[in-house]
C-alpha cells in the first residue's frame, strides 16, 4: 500500500470538538446552545463594521495598536486601588489580542507547554481545554468538579507535580456555571510554584454578579504568574468575529505574541471591537437584561422540582445524566436547542424571554 501522511498521535486521539448547530436566519427555533449574546450588533458596531470593509485590501494592524490601547485604557479604570498603586496601569505590551480567545489559550500554551509537561484543568469544563493541551504536546491533568458544580481549587493545587505548567482556572466554570471568589483564588497562588502559569478564563467575567469576585486583574498585579483570559464574543456580542484577548507580565505577554499567528485578528474585528468597547455603557445595559432573565429561568426551573446550580455565567446547567441526549432531541424538536453533555446534563444559554417561557415550558413536560 501507498504509504500515507501519519498524524500525530495526539492529534489522532483528540474528542471532536462539538459545535453549537447554526440556525438559519429566521427559522422558527431559538438557540441557546453556545452561550452567544442574543442581542444583535448596535448600530454603532455594525457602522464600525462597514467603515473598515472598505480597507480589507490591505492586512490588519499585526499588533491591533489601537485596539490594544483602548483596551489598556479601559482596563486600567477598572483596576481596584490597590492593584493600580501596586503594578500601575494596564499597558498596551500586556496585551495580546487574537482570534477569539481559545485561539489566544492556544497560543499562550504553544509558548510554555513542552511535550509532556502537564496542564491542570477542572472537569467538566470548557470543552476545548482538553484539545488546545494536546494540540500544545501537554498532558491533560482533568481534576473533577466538586459534587454542585464547583471548582475544586484545593484538588488542582495537590494535583500540582513537578511536571505541572499550567493551571486553567474556568470562572465562571462552562457548564456549570459555578464562580470562585477571589480570596479562593488568592489561596491557590499562593500555593503554586510560581514557574507554574496560572490561567484565569473569564469568559463570561460580565455576568458575575457575587461577593468577592474573582479579580484577574488584581490577582496579576500580585503574582506574575498570572494570565488573565478575556474575549468579547459573550458579553460584547461579537461571537462571529473572533475576538479574544490575554493580559500578562510584558515578558510573557511577548512569549504569546511571538507563538501567535500573524494578523490573526482581522481590520474587520479589530474596528469592531473598538466600537463595542466605546459602546460599553449600552452593551453592559444588556448583560443587567440578561442577568435579570438567568435569574427568572433559575427561579421558574427551580419551582418545577429542579435542582439549577447557581450560576453567575449567561446559562444554567441540568443534570439529566443518562436521560441528557433524549432530552436535548426533544427540546430540539420542540423548538429550544441546548447543549448535550451525553451521560451528564444539559447546558442552557439564557436568551430572549421568549425563549425562556418556551424552555420553561418545555422542561415542565420532563417532571
Ligand atoms: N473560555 C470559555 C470558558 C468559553 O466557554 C469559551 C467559549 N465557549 C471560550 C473561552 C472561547 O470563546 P471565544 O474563542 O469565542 O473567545
Amino acid at each position: 500500500m501507498t504509504p500515507r501522511v501519519p498524524l500525530r498521535p495526539a492529534i489522532s486521539a483528540l474528542p471532536a470538538y462539538v459545535p453549537g448547530a447554526r440556525v438559519p436566519v429566521g427559522a422558527a427555533a431559538f438557540k441557546l446552545s453556545s452561550n452567544e449574546n442574543p442581542y444583535p450588533p448596535l448600530a454603532s458596531v455594525q457602522a464600525a463594521i462597514i467603515d473598515a470593509a472598505s480597507d480589507i485590501n490591505r492586512y490588519p494592524d499585526m499588533f491591533a495598536t489601537e485596539l490594544t490601547e483602548a483596551l489598556a485604557a479601559d482596563l486600567t479604570a477598572g483596576l481596584t486601588q490597590e492593584a493600580l498603586a501596586a503594578k500601575g496601569p494596564v499597558t498596551a505590551e500586556q496585551i495580546v489580542v487574537g482570534n477569539g480567545s481559545v485561539a489566544v489559550l492556544a497560543h499562550i500554551l504553544e509558548a510554555v507547554v513542552d511535550a509532556g509537561d502537564e496542564v491542570i484543568f477542572p472537569w467538566r469544563s470548557f470543552e476545548a481545554y482538553p484539545i488546545v493541551v494536546s494540540v500544545a504536546g501537554g498532558t491533560s491533568v482533568p481534576v473533577s468538579l466538586l459534587a454542585g458544580g464547583g471548582l475544586d481549587l484545593p484538588a488542582m493545587a495537590a494535583a500540582v507535580t513537578p511536571r505541572t505548567r499550567v493551571i486553567l482556572v474556568c470562572t465562571p466554570n462552562n457548564p456549570t456555571g459555578s464562580a470562585v471568589t477571589h480570596a479562593a483564588l488568592e489561596e491557590l497562588l499562593e500555593q503554586v510554584p510560581s514557574d507554574v502559569l496560572v490561567v484565569v478564563d473569564e469568559a463570561y467575567l460580565e455576568f458575575v454578579r457575587m461577593d468577592d469576585p474573582v479579580d484577574g486583574l488584581a490577582a496579576l498585579a500580585g503574582h506574575p504568574n498570572v494570565v488573565v483570559l478575556r474575549t468579547f464574543s459573550k458579553a460584547y456580542g461579537l461571537a462571529g468575529l473572533r475576538v479574544g484577548y490575554a493580559v500578562a507580565r510584558p515578558r510573557l505577554a511577548a512569549g504569546i505574541r511571538s507563538a501567535s499567528t500573524p494578523f490573526g485578528v482581522s481590520h474587520i474585528a479589530q474596528q469592531a471591537a473598538i466600537a463595542s468597547l466605546r459602546a460599553k455603557g449600552e452593551l453592559l445595559e444588556r448583560v443587567d437584561s440578561i442577568v435579570v432573565e438567568r435569574a427568572r429561568m433559575a427561579a421558574a426551573l427551580r419551582e418545577q422540582g429542579w435542582d439549577v446550580p447557581d450560576s453567575q455565567a449567561n446559562f444554567l446547567w441540568l443534570a439529566l445524566g443518562e436521560r441528557t441526549a433524549d432530552r436535548a432531541a426533544e427540546a430540539s424538536a420542540a423548538g429550544v436547542i441546548v447543549r448535550p453533555f451525553a451521560g451528564e446534563g444539559l447546558r442552557v444559554s439564557v436568551g430572549e424571554p421568549e425563549a425562556t417561557d418556551l424552555f420553561v415550558k418545555i422542561a415542565a413536560g420532563w417532571r
